[in-house]
């Protein structure tokens, strides 16, 4: 069964145009580009980042948009792809308040491919955390935003909020797979990335209390390497929003 994603983000998020672009030609879509467009869920006079048929990409104003078609015009060739050559996935040990919420709009800022809340023994459960105000229906919305405006090609995957042996069961998929720790004898960031080319890599970041020992364990059963971010112990949000965005640099498009 597919990993249940919130938001509809994805790879399927890329509006493709299907044709060679010309700035200035107004391009009408359909069918799959179509359906991408919707997931923007954008209005009449938005611009948005989109690609042509030759893996360029655009950004494009929407001219008309309603429920029997859509029209784009591209006005701007991007210099750069907007995507990121690696895929990176951040497994995040659900963390207090607002914490949570900078995390989603600074890691779709920096270009990572999916984010991924789960429990673990030392960080709160989505219910605890949502008794009082319930901000997790936010989360989406705040993913959304922050891909307008940081201008990307594609929506993060969001997943639902996952038990510590889903999460672990995820991760383990992909082809490299960190877990930042604190602890001593840990490789640092830039060893553990040296003549790695993953197409997909999973890091894990612990809760505000660390992961705990059999947790530790358990990664390490599962091949997972635990690396450092330096000397100096950093809080939940800015390990996730630092690594990501050193491993962008290494290894992706952040340089
Ligand atoms: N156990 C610690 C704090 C954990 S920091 C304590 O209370 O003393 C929260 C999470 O951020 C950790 O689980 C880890 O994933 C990550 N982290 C913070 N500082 C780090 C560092 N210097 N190196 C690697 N990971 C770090």
């Amino acid at each position: 069964m597919p990993p249940a994603c919130v938001n509809g983000g994805g790879a399927a998020t890329r509006v493709q145009l299907g044709v060679s672009a010309q700035l200035g030609q107004p391009v009408s879509i359909e069918g799959v580009a179509r359906h991408a467009l919707d997931c923007w869920r954008p209005r009449r006079g938005e611009a948005l980042t989109v690609e042509d048929a030759a893996g360029r990409g655009f950004r494009a104003r929407i001219l008309e948009y309603d429920d029997a078609h859509a029209v784009l015009l591209p006005f701007e060739e991007l210099e750069r792809a907007p995507e990121s050559p690696v895929r990176i996935e951040v497994y995040q040990a659900l963390p207090q308040r607002e914490r949570f919420e900078l995390i989603l709009q600074k890691l779709t800022e920096i270009g990572v491919a999916r984010i991924v809340p789960f429990e673990s023994s030392r960080s709160i459960t989505q219910q605890e955390r949502d008794v009082g105000q319930k901000k997790s229906h936010r989360w989406p919305e705040v993913v959304l935003k922050a891909a307008k405006q940081c201008r990307r090609g594609m929506i993060p995957e969001l997943l639902a909020f996952h038990s510590w042996d889903a999460a672990l069961y995820e991760a383990h998929h992909a082809d490299l797979r960190f877990f930042f720790y604190e602890g001593s004898a840990t490789w640092s960031l830039r060893e553990a990335l040296n003549g790695e080319r993953p197409r997909r890599l999973a890091l894990m970041v612990g809760p505000e209390g660390g992961f705990s020992a059999d947790e530790f364990t358990e990664m390490r059963a599962l091949d997972m390497l635990p690396v450092s971010l330096g000397p100096r112990i950093l809080r939940t949000e800015t390990a996730a929003i630092v690594g990501a965005a050193i491993v962008q640099h290494v290894l992706g498009d952040l340089y």
